[in-house]
């Protein structure tokens, strides 16, 4: 991974993924993913921040846009059980846990030094070109709720 990234714009980041023409609507949808990436927000809660920004986009159009930026490699798409489609502009390997208590979904990262394609046991021969792993679980702040109830 590149060092560099930190420093790319939001609009200049999403050029780099497959020389995606970046249209106003694109560029909107992906500065608000990038935004909101760590609430991981669904299409209807990109919209609304969307229309924010820009009143005329349509719901049809964001659609499209998550649409192609997903194609693009530009956002990924969440899924978790039962849940609408949400999405992360978060690029780097990455984990998804989500709290069952208060419907948050938060990043969580490798340890220093460990490698996502050694932490399961594949067999022999397989490559690992994609990672989605999600872990279903209570946040710490809902589990000292829950603590605090009980007590
Ligand atoms: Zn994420």
């Amino acid at each position: 991974m590149s060092s560099e990234t930190t420093e790319t714009t939001a609009s200049k980041a999403a050029e780099d993924f497959g020389g995606l023409r970046m249209t106003k609507q694109r560029q909107v949808v992906y500065e608000v993913l990038t935004d909101l990436s760590k609430g991981h927000p669904t299409a209807s809660e990109v919209f609304v921040n969307a229309k924010e920004r820009m009143p005329s986009i349509s719901l049809a159009t964001v659609y499209n846009c998550l649409e192609t930026l997903t194609g693009a490699g530009a956002v990924r798409q969440v899924h978790i059980d039962r849940e609408a489609t949400r999405y992360c502009a978060n690029l780097q390997p990455h984990a998804h846990f989500y709290c069952t208590d208060c419907d948050k979904v938060f990043d969580i990262g490798l340890e220093a030094g460990a490698d996502a394609a050694s932490v399961w046991s594949l067999p022999p021969g397989c490559r690992v070109e994609e990672m989605q792993v999600a872990i279903r679980g209570v946040c710490g702040a809902c589990e000292k709720c829950r603590q605090g109830h009980a007590a």
